[in-house]
């Protein structure tokens, strides 16, 4: 076979040469850490974290990150092996020493007889000679090779700022506050007109939740972020700096909205959340960007009514980081669809995390390589935290009613609102346990969850079933 070329030697890019060249297929990875640094790596090791040593709970049994560990374990992942080998204490969690880590998949790559690392930039698109190659350049590529890829993609499908806006698990909406209804009930392409779920202030809780954001502990800019504000994406809080009455006439505009709880009064202000994700699972708050610390987020948006136990999916961020608008430009194998045989991998898709960039760098290896062999191979099933992943970036992209086709895809980490539901009647109290509470039905829910995807993902990799039993003795 002729070489894979591979463009970045991060989580993603050393995962896909590691399971192309497993497949039996030659890689060449380019890599251009040692001729050329970026902002935040510190080395030249290949898969280097830039930020913390954890990759997040381990736990299979009832977490979506611990279930995305296990499905890359399944499937023989390098990042998940190396992890493993140079784990370090810290409780549930799956933490690495971070030299060891990055050290063992840099000789493993080395050490491989199908795989070539070039150190260089790669300035430009891959050029045609290269057939079939993958580009995991990451959150940080290199500004030829951005320009390059916004030239081929245009200038609206490539993001150099995270806007994030927090998103909250629907299922934690009190829906006794909020209601169902777009503005003025507007009906827009596959829409019901009642697209958005709003939440209600009176004139002393919006006063309240002003002053709190005001108040709130915010996050600087890094030097290396450049420069802080651009149109359209102001913090919330920055907004709330402005002038008391500045969210009142932007994201929190009371028109065109009734309480369908209490019709005749009308509210001072307005939150509204928008559908996030394919499944209905997610809810963004629209217009929350903010550089709010996380503690302070979750603390402060819970104050506002129908959201006093919001259960956030994530929180929301504004940060430099490069990503695609993977739902429109890419095909469920993550291959460009204006350029056959160009494929892109890890945080440039719009996941987030060391584990979630790999995660997508192994399928893109899994996909380019049964390409090369001639071989057919089906995503995996939207059930498995591999799948749901990849349905979040090439599929989950929704508009809004307001707003016909404005870009709402965001990066995400792995979590359960990703997830297709259950089958219904799934839940069911255990026998022998005497209270089964909302609390025992999530737990529940998220086993069952974890253990179907284990299952579909056991099926996807033709590897034989094993027996599962939900454990009760948890609830
Ligand atoms: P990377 O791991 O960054 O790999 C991309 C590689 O491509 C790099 O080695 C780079 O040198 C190379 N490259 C870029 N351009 C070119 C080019 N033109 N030619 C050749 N090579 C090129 N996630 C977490 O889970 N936990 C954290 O604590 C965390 N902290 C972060 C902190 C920062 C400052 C940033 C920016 C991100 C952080 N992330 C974190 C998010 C994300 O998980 C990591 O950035 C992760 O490394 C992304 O994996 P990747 O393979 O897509 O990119």
């Amino acid at each position: 076979f002729s070489p894979i070329h591979i463009i970045g030697g991060g989580l993603a890019g050393s995962e896909a040469a590691w399971q192309i060249a497993q497949a039996g297929v030659p890689v060449v990875l380019h890599e251009m850490r040692g001729v050329r640094g970026t902002d935040a790596h510190q080395t030249d090791g290949l898969a280097e974290l830039v930020c913390s040593n954890s990759f997040r709970s381990d736990d299979a049994t009832a977490n979506a990150v611990g279930v995305i560990h296990a499905e890359m374990r399944l499937a023989g992942s390098l990042i998940m092996m190396c992890a493993d080998k140079h784990q370090v204490p810290a409780g549930g969690a799956l933490a690495v020493d971070r030299d060891g880590f990055s050290n063992a998949v840099t000789q493993a790559l080395h050490d491989h007889p199908l795989i070539t690392v070039v150190r260089e930039e790669v300035d430009g698109l891959p050029p045609k000679e290269w057939d079939q190659a993958i580009i995991a350049s990451g959150p940080l590529t290199s500004p030829a090779l951005a320009e390059a890829i916004r030239n081929e993609t245009g200038a609206d499908a490539l993001a150099f700022f995270d806007a994030i806006a927090p998103i909250v698990h629907r299922d934690s909406i009190n829906m006794d506050i909020c209601w169902y209804q777009s503005r003025y009930d507007k009906v827009g392409p596959g829409g019901t007109g009642k697209d958005y779920i709003n939440c209600p202030l009176d004139e002393t809780q919006y006063n309240a939740f002003i002053d709190a954001l005001i108040a709130g502990d915010a996050v600087g800019f890094k030097e290396w972020e450049g420069t802080p504000y651009f149109d359209g994406c102001l913090p919330i809080e920055v907004m709330a700096e402005r002038g008391r009455e500045t969210l009142r006439h932007g994201p929190m505009k009371p028109m065109g909205l009734t309480n369908a709880h209490n019709p005749t009064v009308k509210a001072y202000a307005v939150v509204q959340l928008r559908q996030d994700n394919a499944l209905g699972t997610l809810y963004n708050m629209v217009g929350f960007q903010t550089k709010l610390r996380y503690g302070a987020q979750a603390e402060i948006f819970r104050m506002i009514p129908g959201l006093e136990n919001a259960e956030f999916a994530r929180l929301g961020g504004l940060h430099r980081n490069t990503y695609i608008n993977s739902p429109i430009l890419l095909d469920s194998s993550l291959t460009l669809k204006s350029r056959k045989g160009l494929r892109f991998a890890g945080q440039i898709t719009g996941c987030e995390g060391y584990v979630e960039s790999a995660s997508i760098g192994l399928l893109a290896g899994r996909f380019a390589a049964s390409e090369r062999k001639g071989e057919s191979i089906s995503p995996p099933p939207a059930t498995t935290a591999l799948g749901a992943l990849l349905s979040h970036i090439t599929g989950g992209h929704i508009t809004s009613d307001d707003e016909p086709g404005k870009r709402s895809f965001q990066p995400m980490n792995i979590n359960f609102g990703l997830f297709p539901e259950l089958e219904p009647g799934s839940i069911v109290k255990p026998e022998g346990v005497k209270r089964f509470r909302g609390k025992d039905k999530t737990v529940m829910k998220r086993q069952l969850m974890c253990a179907r995807a284990i299952a579909d993902c056991r099926h996807w990799l033709g590897l034989p079933p094993v027996a599962y039993e939900t454990p009760a003795d948890e609830l």
